[in-house]
């Protein structure tokens, strides 16, 4: 016996968007076929299947062919089957997010960006859920993402969106990170900061503009570099000695007013880690790693990030 539906009111019917009944007919988890007139066939055991997994009636519409009355309700085994088993995602945190996650849409709500190139929350954890791991890892949505987590703290289901958001982003090829993020990080593991900015060069700057500072406002200063037992270790932006050098100037001036006593490492005083965006664990932690090593070489007590 089959069934015949039309993609938009099997959508309404579960309360999911179309695209993720378009997505679960793609991935093979709902064994349906095209047939006339857009629409699909499917058996009615199947169908009947779904409306188990949904708590749902199965709903006979009025030029339906199939009698109600001749129906035989599912037994156990019949259901055993559907949950999810062809699932062979390396990508979902926890299998359970497969019966966890309602499609409620409440992440897609809460996303700032949601609609942005299609993206939306709770299309991207069916998707991974269904498995469908090499579509995520390949599509832009991860990247224009801004991590911001607002989904993940909506979600009543608490799914860890933003983990999977960042697991998307480290499982795609290095080479194939957009933009100019992974390189970013190579060049801090390569030379201590996002940049390139040479060492001598860093010490250099930073000395000149303390004395442009000692002369213009702040009588006696001197750029504290690798100032052993300082109070506070402070990172920099590479960015601001790169374009902005000025711009340090400012906090330098809060920390001479209060009298503060802080340092700057000559080396690894990167502050934005950019393992963090790109999903690469190892890289993050190595750059962290440097810092805590600054850290106990200073003998510093606090640490200063920049972002
Ligand atoms: S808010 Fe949570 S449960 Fe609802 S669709 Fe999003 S991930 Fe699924
Ligand atoms: S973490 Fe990403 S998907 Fe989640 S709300 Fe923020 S931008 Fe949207």
């Amino acid at each position: 016996m089959m069934y015949e539906f039309k993609v938009n009111e099997m959508a309404e019917e579960f309360g999911v968007h179309r695209n993720t009944i378009r997505n679960w007919i793609n991935a093979g988890t709902l064994p349906a076929k095209e047939g006339p007139g857009r629409k699909y066939l499917m058996k009615f055991q199947d169908y009947q299947i779904l409306c188990e997994k949904f708590g749902r009636e199965p709903h006979f519409r009025p030029d339906s062919p199939i009698d109600p009355a001749t129906v035989k309700p599912l037994i156990k085994a019949d259901v055993e089957p559907y949950l999810l088993k062809n699932n062979s995602s390396t990508l979902t945190a926890d299998a359970s997010w497969a019966d966890a996650c309602m499609t409620c849409g409440t992440c897609a709500s809460a996303c700032p960006i949601s609609g942005v190139d299609g993206l939306d929350p709770r299309k991207i954890v069916r998707m991974a859920v269904l498995g469908m791991d090499k579509e995520l890892v390949e599509s832009s949505w991860p990247w224009k993402c801004t991590m911001c987590a607002k989904c993940e703290e909506a979600c009543p289901a608490n799914i860890k969106i933003t983990t999977l958001m960042r697991k998307i982003r480290g499982t795609r090829e290095r080479d194939l990170v957009p933009g100019p993020i992974h390189k970013g990080v190579q060049m801090c593991l390569e030379r201590g900061n996002n940049l390139g900015i040479p060492k001598d060069d860093f010490v250099f700057l930073c000395e000149e503009l303390g004395q442009e500072l000692a002369e213009a406002e702040c009588p006696g200063f001197v750029t504290p570099i690798d100032v052993h037992g300082a109070r506070i270790m402070v990172t920099v932006n590479s960015k601001e000695p790169f374009a902005e050098p000025d711009d340090m100037k400012w906090w330098w001036k809060i920390f001479y007013a209060a009298g503060e006593s802080w340092t700057i490492p000559s080396e690894h005083w990167e502050g934005v880690n950019w393992g963090l965006f790109s999903g690469d664990d190892v890289s993050m932690k190595i750059i962290v790693g440097r810092i805590v090593d600054n850290l106990r070489r200073l003998q510093c007590k606090a640490l200063l990030l920049p972002e």
